[in-house]
Parts: C-alpha cells; sequence; structure tokens
C-alpha cells in the first residue's frame, strides 16, 4: 500500500468514525465513546471480526448496535435469553431504532410481519437465540438476506472453561463458513485469558483482533465477610440498612431462597422470590416486578441473573458465597451498571467451600476440566478470606497488569489485624484428632470446653476433653473456621450434617511441631461515614442536590407513569442519571435539553414536551 493509499484509508476510516460519533449522539444520546468502543466499532465498521471483552455497564451493546445502523443489511445479534433480547429491543426501539427479536414468545402474526420487514430490508437489527439462528431453514432464509455483520452476545457461554457454559453457542462456529464475508463480532464481559483463547478458537476467531478493557468498575465497592451464626440474619439486617434502594440477593439453594424472601418480609422489606422451582409465569411476572419499580429486593438464586440489566441496582448481596471469580464478577457487576456507587457484598464461608470443592469431586467429567475447576474454588476463597484489595485481586484474575488498590474496598478501609493462634490450633487439631471424625463443628467446640451435652464415655475419657477452657466459644469456631479455610481441618458435608476430621496430615504435622503458625484474623470496620466521599473514578458519581429534589420527584413521577402506560421499565424511558441532569441543568428548550446525556432525536421528539413541561411546573 502506498502512503497515499495508507492515508486515504485511514481518513475513509475515521470518516467512519466520525458517522458512529453521530449516531452516538444522535440516536442513543450519549456524547462520546467509551473506553474501546470506538476502537472495536472501527474494526467492524472497516468488515473485519473481532472479539470484545468490554466490564459490565461498559456499553457492549453500542459496538454492534451502531455498525449494524451504518453498514448495508441486517445487523444479527445472537443472544442467550429472552429476557435479555426483549430488553435490549425495547429500549432500542424507544430510541426510534428498526429492531426485532425472533424468539419461541413472538405471536405467528409478529413473526410474519418482522419477516417481511427483514426481507423488504427495513430492520437494522434483529435479535435471535443461538438454537433459533442454526436451524437450516432459518440459516437458509438468512442465507438470502444481506448481512451488515453477526454479532455474539455472551461469548464466554461457549466455552466450558468459561462459567456459564451453554453447549449450544457451540454450533455458532460453522457460522465462519456459512457466513465467510460478514464480519462477527464477539462480546463478554467476563473472561480469563485461557477463556479467551477457547472462545477465540470455538468460534473461529484466531486471526482477529482481541480488545480487552480493563476489568475495574470503579463504582462498585466491595466487601465481604465470614458468615457467623444465622448468615440469614446477617442478611436482613445488611438490606434493612439499605432502603429505598433495589437489590439482588442470592443464596445457594431454592429453599434458601424462600426462606429468606420471608425474613425479608416479615421484617418489613416487600422482598420477592425467584428461582427455577417457580412457575414461569410466576417468574416472568416477579422479575417485571423488580425491572419496574423504583426500589425492589429480588432474592433468587443465580437461575436470576444474565439479562437483568436493571441500570439501578444500587447492592448484591451474596448470602451464600459464588461459584468463582467469574461467577463473583459477573453477579455483583449487576449492581452499579448505571455508574453510580453500588455494593458488593458477600458472605462466605469454610462450610461453602466444602460444598463447592464436593460438588465438583462428584461431578463427571475430564479430570484436567476438574483440576481447573478446582482451582478456581481455591481462588476464589483466597480473594474472599485474603487480606490484599478486592477489585486488584480480582483484576489481577483477569490477567490485568499493574493495578493498583482501589481504595474503597473493605480490605483498603479497614484493617486486619493478625493474632498468633498456633498453641490453641494445637488444641483443636489435637481433638478432632482423637474424636476420630465422628462428630460435628459445635461437637467439637463443645468437647474442648468440656460442655457437650450427654458426652459419651469415650469422649470424656480423651486428653482432650475440656482443654480448652481459657478461650470462649465463639473464639473457637473462628478458630474452627481459620482451619478449614487452611485445610488443616476438613469438613464432609455428610448431606447437611457436616462431619470435622484432620486435613492434610502434612500440615498438620507441622503446626504440632510448631514450624507452621496458624494466626486469626480480625477486622476492624472503617467507619461508615469515612468509606465513600470521593467520587468514583472514572464516570463521575451523581447525587441530586437538595435544591434540585423536589423536580427530580416529580420527573421520576411523570416517568413512572409513562412507564406504566407503556408497559415498559422506567429506566428504558430515561435512566436516574439522566433525571438527575435534567433536574439540575433544567432546560428551559428542546436544544437544552438534546444536550444532556441520555437524551437521544428519538427521546426528544416522543418526551420532549412532557419533559420541558415537568421542568417549566418549576421554573
Ligand atoms: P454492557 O456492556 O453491560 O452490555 P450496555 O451496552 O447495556 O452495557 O450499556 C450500559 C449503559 O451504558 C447503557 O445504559 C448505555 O446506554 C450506556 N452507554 C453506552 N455507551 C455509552 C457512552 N459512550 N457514553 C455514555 N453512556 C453509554
Ligand atoms: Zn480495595
Amino acid at each position: 500500500m502506498t502512503a497515499a493509499v495508507a492515508e486515504a484509508s485511514a481518513d475513509a476510516l475515521s470518516e467512519g468514525l466520525e458517522g458512529a460519533r453521530e449516531i452516538l449522539r444522535r440516536t442513543f444520546g450519549h456524547a462520546e465513546f467509551r473506553g474501546l468502543q470506538a476502537p472495536v466499532i472501527t474494526e467492524v465498521l472497516a468488515g473485519r471480526s473481532a472479539m470484545a471483552v468490554l466490564p459490565t455497564g461498559g456499553g457492549k451493546s453500542v459496538c454492534y448496535q451502531i455498525p449494524s445502523l451504518m453498514r448495508p443489511g441486517l445487523g444479527l445479534v445472537v443472544s442467550p435469553l429472552i429476557a435479555l433480547m426483549s430488553d435490549q429491543v425495547a429500549g432500542l426501539q424507544q430510541a426510534g431504532v428498526a429492531a426485532a427479536r425472533l424468539d419461541s414468545n413472538i405471536e405467528p402474526e409478529e413473526k410474519a410481519e418482522t419477516w417481511r420487514r427483514i426481507e423488504a430490508g427495513e430492520l437494522d437489527l434483529l435479535y435471535i437465540s443461538p438454537e433459533g439462528l442454526m436451524q437450516p431453514w432459518m440459516l437458509e432464509r438468512l442465507s438470502r438476506v444481506p448481512l451488515a455483520l453477526i454479532a455474539i452476545d455472551e461469548a464466554h457461554c461457549v466455552s466450558q472453561w468459561g462459567h456459564d457454559f451453554r453447549p449450544e453457542y457451540r454450533m455458532l462456529g460453522r457460522l465462519a463458513d456459512l457466513f465467510p464475508n460478514v464480519p462477527r463480532l464477539a462480546v463478554t464481559a467476563t473472561a480469563d485469558a485461557r477463556t479467551r483463547d477457547d472462545i477465540r478458537a470455538e468460534l473461529r476467531l484466531e486471526n482477529t483482533p482481541e480488545f480487552v478493557d480493563s476489568f475495574a468498575r470503579p463504582e462498585l465497592v466491595l466487601s465481604a465477610e465470614r458468615k457467623r451464626g444465622a448468615a440469614h440474619k446477617r442478611v436482613v439486617e445488611l438490606v434493612t440498612a439499605r432502603p429505598d434502594r433495589s437489590g439482588v440477593v442470592y443464596a445457594g439453594s431454592r429453599d434458601g431462597v424462600d426462606k429468606l424472601a420471608q425474613s425479608l418480609r416479615d421484617a418489613g422489606v416487600p422482598a420477592l422470590a425467584y428461582h427455577a422451582g417457580l412457575d414461569k409465569a410466576v417468574r416472568n411476572q416477579r422479575l417485571e416486578k423488580f425491572l419496574e419499580a423504583d426500589a425492589a429486593v429480588m432474592v433468587a438464586t443465580i437461575a436470576f441473573g444474565m439479562g437483568v440489566d436493571k441500570p439501578d441496582v444500587r447492592f448484591v448481596i451474596h448470602a451464600d458465597a459464588p461459584a468463582s471469580i467469574e461467577a463473583y464478577w459477573q453477579e455483583i457487576g449487576r449492581a452499579g451498571r448505571d455508574g453510580d456507587l453500588a455494593e458488593g457484598i458477600t458472605l462466605y464461608g469454610a462450610a461453602d467451600m466444602s460444598w463447592a470443592l464436593r460438588r465438583i469431586s462428584e461431578r463427571d467429567m475430564d479430570p484436567a476440566v476438574k483440576q481447573v475447576q478446582v482451582g478456581k474454588v481455591r481462588q476464589l476463597y483466597a480473594l474472599l478470606d485474603g487480606t490484599g484489595c478486592r477489585a486488584a485481586t480480582v483484576r489481577r484474575y483477569f490477567g490485568e497488569e499493574g493495578v493498583e488498590a482501589c481504595g474503597q474496598c473493605d480490605l483498603c478501609t479497614g484493617q486486619v489485624d493478625l493474632t498468633d493462634a498456633t498453641e490453641a490450633a494445637q488444641k483443636a487439631l489435637s481433638a478432632a484428632h482423637r474424636l476420630g471424625g465422628r462428630y460435628g463443628r459445635g461437637r467439637l467446640v463443645d468437647h474442648l470446653l468440656a460442655k457437650t451435652k450427654e458426652p459419651s464415655d469415650f469422649e470424656t475419657s480423651l486428653s482432650t476433653w475440656g482443654i480448652g477452657q481459657d478461650l470462649s466459644a465463639n473464639a473457637w469456631r473462628d478458630l474452627v473456621e481459620q482451619l478449614l479455610f487452611e485445610g488443616l481441618l476438613r469438613e464432609d458435608p455428610n448431606d447437611g450434617r457436616p462431619l470435622v476430621g484432620v486435613g492434610d496430615a502434612a500440615a498438620v504435622k507441622a503446626v504440632f511441631r510448631g514450624e507452621r503458625r496458624v494466626q486469626i484474623q480480625t477486622r476492624a470496620e472503617a467507619p461508615a461515614k469515612a468509606r465513600r466521599t470521593r467520587k468514583a473514578g472514572g464516570r463521575d458519581a451523581i447525587a441530586v442536590s437538595p435544591a434540585d429534589q423536589a423536580l427530580f420527584d416529580a420527573l421520576r413521577a411523570w416517568r413512572s407513569r409513562e412507564a406504566k402506560s407503556q408497559h415498559v421499565p422506567p429506566y428504558l424511558i430515561f435512566h436516574d442519571r439522566t433525571l438527575t441532569e435534567i433536574a439540575s441543568v433544567k432546560p428551559g428548550s428542546r436544544a437544552a435539553l438534546e444536550r444532556v446525556n441520555g437524551v437521544g432525536e428519538g427521546k426528544l421528539a416522543r418526551y420532549g414536551e412532557a419533559v420541558l413541561e415537568v421542568v417549566g411546573g418549576f421554573a
């Protein structure tokens, strides 16, 4: 290529990007590209395939939506869930974009109309599931339509190394041969290096550029604590301390979800429960209720999650530990999508860890995959029970380099004190050894204190009976937990009545010889106020000033009426962020309103008059 040609094509590209920026402004109402959006869009506009790993809330969707609007032909978006598709399609329609979806929930007449629009070239974006797309008749029919691009959303679903493997994604590799001239874009929010390689191999994207943004989510304030006593009490405490906010509470089992939701309702929190054991209609109804509420708490298993793009979720609490760091980041990541501060709080225990390890050992899979899964569980607990910045640990896990501490997680703001407990550990290990793995934790602690109810002669005859009276029952429970995390004790889940025995023999021996020290952590919490005053790095933290509160409330009330009448979630009309900006700027004209972030041409045409009227009432 001569210099002149190179320059000309660079010009064409930057013109393409100018056009893309124009659409970003006019259609989506955003002033500038964010993160890696511009380079990804440039690549796809040039007709090349790519893979993009951008954090949740980073704006993955415009990376394929804008090129679909600019390139000739239909943009196909492959997505794993109907909820995800319907949310995006409804959002695009609000912005005035010609978008539709084809899935099993769509009525025949609507399907026929969608096909008519596809074949007449009237549609810009079509959302479809992988199994829907890969049906022979569908591929045949689409092969006769010009395609702008094929986007594969949630691309980590193709990899068994990822955290949400979906076998139907595997078929998508064939798209490379079926549509050799159509650019394909794989996007996901969470994939470590191994998963990324796997995605590229499976989707036949080996020789395409990879855009990996930072995994930082500066709007998320992370914390984790060991479970002590009844975990559900702690969850009720945490939730009631956060009134008038939307949140998600994840629990490990359906039964746990139902009970926790009930405890919250008993405490006056209107909590909804969601899990796969509920009727589909009930689930949909509750999901809708959650999305449409200004403040709602959903208690759920991980069946609830992907596709829940409610932007104003202010906290995610894990009542039981998640399954891996990927799952942790994905689940916590559902908070704060609008870029405002949000919290991720995790409760965890050694029992959660034993369960996770046990589940893997029972699963029928390749030993190599098993080994990786075990490693992932260990890494998760090293994060949860560790002493270094949580956000930084996650980012390093995903392969980021040069990561700095976040300055706002519980470990950055609080302090961890370590106390030597080797001698007490020797007593506990010796007792567990003598009891021979026959009893649970409670009875082990009672044994050390000589408080066992109706002890057997065997128990009272042991030299360890009552040797621990210098410490409290709580201190022993904490120590036992610590020993379990370190693998010095081992817990056999025993179908819900766990039994404690000694763990790794060599390590235990080293403790007895005093070669290995055991330390107990105590975490001092920073005073809540000192926690968060600065603005979240990256995006500005926003807040309604007291003077603007009444206008903000009026705008919210208007939005709520509008949402109800259209039967869509309020955030599809405007985000809280946009309403906050309107309340502060108080635009007096359409031109001024259009300058507000999140107000594009489509929304201006639809809602401009109504919003100006509400603002006018406060002039
Ligand atoms: P995700 O990457 O999690 O799929 P989305 O595509 O849903 O993220 O975008 C998250 C939010 O960020 C949306 O509300 C979207 O409108 C907004 N957004 C996307 N791009 C920009 C941008 N360049 N500037 C401001 N907001 C943006
Ligand atoms: Zn930190």
